[in-house]
């Protein structure tokens, strides 16, 4: 019997199990340092962080952008449900430059994007050319489907239609313009998939793979977006990316406590799929989530069970750098 998509009674019945963390092999030997070590270079292509019109107390993008400098990460990109970050990426890179200056460090490059939800007009092609035109264009790496207003989401917490890519299973025009504005933009821009069906996914990923754009599966690896591994390597096949969030392998207790993550399912996808497609993201910056810590966490994790350093660093630092088109 499964409980979640992929989550089965039997899994239910081994993490609810009285000793479980007795049962579990022991770890490897690295230490938390080990895993920050691996944050020089890295690069979290979906977070969040405030300020932001849904769920207050969010560690500020500032903030973050500072520690991630500390630890000498590449690039970071944020995303808000709500509104373009892309400015707001260009003034906290002018920050940073003078705090970093100051204090002998290389600023992290900080980049934003757009949603596609209803505070910017849905699937609205406007709004992705203005994000691709003048000093925004600098900034923005990332166009994403809609999230919290998709009709995946608001079916699925009761809320009613929203908004969808398809129109009797075939992409609308706008999907379609959306793709080509990013296709014909002369920086390099992804699309992630946000909350999408699964057949919208593998609609957006043939017009992706047609028009030469880099399609990324947001979260693929929590619940509401969960892929099988069947799945994942069919969009892989339409050169999609998967990108595992740490979120969704490690909780976020404050944002959302008791809320069952699936981390076996994680690693089954992590061990299954060619890693040259595959991207880890902290999708953290929920309340008390700080997205470097989280970073560090996911890192360490996989450390801890057996995943090799390599394929570590492919996952965080050269297949985003890859999507983004970064050295
Ligand atoms: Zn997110």
């Amino acid at each position: 019997m499964k409980i979640g998509k992929v989550f089965s009674m039997e899994d239910a019945k081994k993490v609810t199990h009285p000793a479980y963390p007795y049962m579990l092999p022991e770890m490897l030997p690295y230490s938390e340092s080990d895993a920050y070590s691996f944050l020089r270079g890295a690069v979290d292509m979906h977070l969040h962080g405030g300020p932001t019109g849904w769920m207050p107390h969010r560690p500020s993008m500032l903030e973050t952008s500072r520690e991630a400098s500390v630890a000498g990460m590449r690039a970071l990109v944020f995303k808000d449900h709500y509104y373009m970050t892309s400015p707001v990426a260009r003034v906290i890179q002018e920050c940073l430059e003078a705090w970093c200056r100051e204090k002998g460090l290389t600023p992290v490059e900080v980049f934003g994007g757009v949603t596609l939800n209803y505070a910017v007009g849905g699937l609205n092609p406007v709004a992705v050319k203005t994000a691709l035109k003048g000093d925004f264009k600098q900034k923005t790496k990332v166009i994403w489907m809609p999230s919290i207003d998709s009709d995946l989401t608001r079916r699925a917490a009761n809320l009613g239609p929203g908004i969808t890519v398809l129109d009797n299973g075939r992409l609308k025009k706008e999907a379609r313009e959306i793709v080509e504005a990013v296709a014909s933009s002369d920086s390099k821009v992804a699309i992630e998939t946000s909350h999408l069906y699964f057949e919208e996914i593998v609609a957006l990923a043939e017009e992706c793979e047609k028009q030469a754009v880099d399609l990324v599966v947001t979260h693929a690896n929590q619940e509401l977006t969960l892929l099988t591994v069947e799945e994942a390597r069919e969009l892989i096949s339409r050169k999609a990316w998967i990108q595992l969030a740490v979120i969704s392998m490690l909780g976020t207790p404050i944002a959302a406590p008791g809320w069952v993550v699936n981390y076996h399912h994680s690693m089954k996808l992590l061990n299954s799929l060619d890693t040259d497609r595959i991207i880890l993201a902290t999708d953290a910056g929920q309340t008390g989530a700080k997205p470097v810590e989280y970073m560090k966490y996911g890192v360490w994790s996989l450390l801890s069970r057996d995943v090799s350093p390599d394929i570590v660093r492919k996952i965080v630092s050269e297949n985003p750098k890859k999507v983004l088109g970064l050295r």
